[in-house]
């Protein structure tokens, strides 16, 4: 899927105007990069409620460009996406971005993996989606563990 971001970068790249203070001088271009993958990763995730993402994308990064450029920015964005999105409508329902239907990345009591579609834009199915790492979660089964210890303490007293 990032081969999108990637031919988006590299059209619109060399036309950065790097910071005359920057001594790395390629801040704004890693600045445009992070803007492209984050583009492309939100329309993999989650695109249907991803409305006009061109013009995100070229508004988040257009200041990094001289004037005379912004048509062709513009341009790059435009077509890149349209063809990301093209890919992504393509796509069989729940296939995942290699066209290979995605499966649940868990193990069955048995140790067998799990064979269930994991949620959209997530690598766990509905049954196993606790095992998706976030702090929230972390914190609910750390809650759910101390309790299942405190029923343990109380059935062996
Ligand atoms: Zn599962």
């Amino acid at each position: 899927m990032y081969r999108f971001s990637r031919s988006i970068y590299r059209e619109i790249a060399p036309k950065v105007i790097e910071d005359e203070n920057d001594p790395t001088a390629c801040r704004n271009k890693q600045l445009v990069l992070d803007a492209c993958e984050g583009t492309i990763r939100r329309l993999t995730i989650d695109g249907r409620y991803f409305a006009r993402p061109a013009r995100t994308l070229f508004n988040d990064v257009r200041t990094y460009f001289a004037m005379g450029d912004q048509l062709a920015v513009w341009r790059a964005i435009e077509l890149n996406i349209q063809l990301a999105q093209e890919f992504l409508a393509r796509l069989p329902e729940g296939a995942g971005l290699d066209g290979i239907p995605r499966q649940c990345r868990a193990h069955t009591r048995k140790g067998t993996p799990c064979q269930r579609e994991p949620l959209p834009g997530r690598d766990y199915c509905p049954s196993h989606k606790h095992l998706e790492e976030s702090t929230t979660e972390t914190v609910e089964t750390a809650f759910e563990e101390l309790g299942r210890e405190s029923v343990r303490e109380l059935t062996a007293a």
